[in-house]
């Protein structure tokens, strides 16, 4: 499916006055429908690619919202190279802008038994985390869900109030977070990996681990949870 999609609402965080993450709603067609994990093409008729100015630079958007949310998406946007797509939504479009949407796309889903899921997310992998626990919750699900989420510093904190409102309404959800640049409030300092290892993991239940992050981070937390005795078949990752 592809579609225009406008801009219904803008969130920033920024460092040192720069836009670092922008995070966006989008429109959608009512009958628009997802998989909790999967991502979007997303394309504005001023960004070309570069190497064939003819053709619209696309770059893969993961879905952040519920599946069970109707007539929007939102995306979680990282900014990169000034030439590139994210680059210019974060930085050039405002609310009430177009943009050009395809999808959905995507193998990164639950597809699994389980008795337990445990999300691990660094920086703006985040996204598809957020629409598998968001969906998750929306239909009901009692089972045990835990996050742990990493990013560099507090003002890069995504989601934070929904997440702590989350946890207080959900008695099966928890989430833990840790913080790279500089000490959390919670006294800690590091890669989201410092948070698995320092967890008790009941490790007689079937759980089934979904990794999300950028290509460096990815690989790492899964030698950790290999490292801890957890096999390659219960973990389940999408890296950028
Ligand atoms: C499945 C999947 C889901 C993803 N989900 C997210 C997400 O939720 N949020 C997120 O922030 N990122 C996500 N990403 C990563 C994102 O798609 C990439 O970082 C993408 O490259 C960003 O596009 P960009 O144009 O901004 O590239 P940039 O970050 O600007 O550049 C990345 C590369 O693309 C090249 N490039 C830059 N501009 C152009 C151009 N105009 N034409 C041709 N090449 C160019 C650069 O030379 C560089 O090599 C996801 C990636 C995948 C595969």
């Amino acid at each position: 499916m592809e579609w225009k999609a406008k801009i219904l609402s803008i969130k920033d965080f920024e460092d040192e006055g720069k836009i670092i993450d922008r995070v966006i709603e989008l429109e959608c067609p009512n009958d628009f429908s997802f998989k909790p994990g999967q991502y979007v093409m997303i394309a504005h008729n001023k960004v070309k690619n570069k190497h064939d100015p003819k053709q619209l630079r696309w770059g893969s958007m993961s879905i952040a919202s519920s599946n069970h949310q109707k007539g929007k998406i939102e995306l979680v946007i990282a900014a990169g190279e000034p030439t590139g797509i994210t680059y210019f939504v974060a930085n050039k479009c405002k609310k009430n802008d177009y943009l050009l949407l395809r999808g959905a796309f995507g193998v990164f889903e639950i597809k699994e038994p389980y008795d337990e899921l445990v999300l691990v997310g660094s920086g703006t992998g985040l996204a598809p985390l957020m629409a598998m626990i968001r969906s998750k919750l929306d239909s009901g699900e009692k089972k045990p869900m835990t996050l742990f989420f990493g990013f560099k510093e507090k003002n890069l904190f995504l989601f934070q109030e929904e997440l702590e409102q989350l946890k207080q309404k959900h008695p099966n959800f928890q989430f833990f977070y840790i913080t790279s640049r500089e000490l959390s409030l919670e006294g800690k300092q590091g890669h989201v990996q410092e948070l698995l290892k320092d967890h008790s993991f009941n490790k007689k239940k079937n759980i089934q681990f979904f990794l999300c992050g950028p290509p460096k981070a990815v690989p790492d937390i899964s030698k950790t949870l290999q490292g801890m005795g957890f096999s390659e078949k219960q973990i389940h990752f999408e890296q950028w």
